[in-house]
């Protein structure tokens, strides 16, 4: 039998190089050899209160986005979570054996307390609950997430124990899977911390941007002036372009690129054009496929409508379960 697998992106911005490489280029790998749930975490999103008329849009988005970069709906179910009704009411059973010490020394919820200390609401702090609830809700045992995801997964496992020891065996531990065994994490473009939908976007390379704008923002990336002697370190905002252009461009180019560097006579700017047009090159097909799928609005309401109906089949067996074991069953 096949091992079953569940990964969740947010619905809070366009999707970037970081989602595709540290993420979606994995689920695509998956797609063939695993029963994968993949889902839009709109309830996730909600923690930062969003502008409900762009919801639907950015859930569509988001959609539409895994699809282009090579997700296939006939191989995985691919839905939005608001669209399962059973996570919610694990999320509420998991909530009765979290606890508030436990929750507030999370590094993640530190650092939104830091962030924003005017939005420490309850939905921030149980998090990791509702994080627990999408993976259990299909006792999933393999789960594809980045590096800052292994201390949610870690209390994903401690949660699913502690149910098991007071109901009885419901949930399997989840684990974290890693493709291979060099998952990248892609940085932002100016060195300050890594791309991503939320932060940092000015130099972050989105699947939606134009070849102009792809340009622009790596003509503008970090860089010095250059290597002092034979096979330097990189610094982490060098590493990070020669990564990206390891990633989208030809083999014979990086080595070309990087032997430059190593004999101190790499010039960047031309190191960047060359990256620039590689890079658009790589994303255009994304990002218009993207754009098509978008325009078909109720194509990709089909998907995630049967997507639901999958996650759904093997939700209510998972709920009915843990209802089951808390001695919720009276008629
Ligand atoms: P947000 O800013 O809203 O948190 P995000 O860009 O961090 O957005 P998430 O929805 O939190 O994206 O994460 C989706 C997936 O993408 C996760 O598996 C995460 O590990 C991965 N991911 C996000 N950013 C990067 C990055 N820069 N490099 C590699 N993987 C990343
Ligand atoms: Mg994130």
């Amino acid at each position: 039998m096949k091992e079953t697998v569940v990964s969740g992106i947010r619905s809070t911005g366009y999707l970037h190089l970081g989602n595709y490489f540290g993420a979606i280029h994995n689920y695509v790998k998956m797609q063939e050899d695993y029963n994968c749930y993949f889902f839009v975490a709109d309830y996730h999103s909600l923690t930062t209160h969003p502008d409900p008329k762009d919801l639907k849009a950015n859930v569509f988005r988001v959609a539409a986005e895994n699809i282009a970069s090579g997700l296939n709906p006939d191989k995985v179910a691919l839905y939005a979570q608001s669209d399962i009704p059973e996570i919610p009411e694990l999320y509420l059973m998991l909530n009765m054996l979290a606890y508030k010490g436990e929750l507030e020394k999370v590094p993640t919820f530190k650092d939104k307390v830091r962030l924003s200390p005017d939005n420490v609401n309850a939905g921030l702090l149980t998090y990791p609950v509702l994080m627990t609830a999408d993976i259990l809700i299909h006792n999933a045992s393999k789960v594809p997430v980045g590096k800052d995801q292994e201390q949610h997964l870690e209390m994903a496992r401690n949660f699913a124990q502690r149910f098991n020891s007071r109901y009885g065996e419901v949930f399997t531990e989840p684990h974290v899977f890693r493709f291979d065994e060099n998952t990248v994490k892609i940085m932002s473009l100016d060195g300050n911390g890594k791309m991503s939908k939320s932060e940092n976007i000015n130099a972050t390379i989105f699947l939606s941007d134009e070849d102009e704008v792809i340009r622009k923002k790596i003509m503008k990336a970090k860089t010095d002036s250059g290597p002092t002697e034979p096979n330097m370190e990189m610094p982490d905002y060098i590493k990070n372009l020669f990564q990206l252009m390891q990633l989208v461009s030809e083999q014979d180019v990086h080595q070309t690129f990087l032997d430059n560097y190593n004999n101190c006579n790499v010039r960047y700017g031309d190191f960047k054009k060359q990256l620039a047009e590689d890079m658009s090159n790589f994303v255009k097909p994304i990002r218009e496929h993207a754009a098509e799928l978008q325009k078909d609005e109720d194509a990709l309401r089909k998907i995630l409508k049967e997507g639901a109906e999958k996650a759904r089949e093997s939700a209510s067996k998972t709920i009915a379960a843990a209802r089951k074991a808390i001695g919720i069953n009276y008629y």
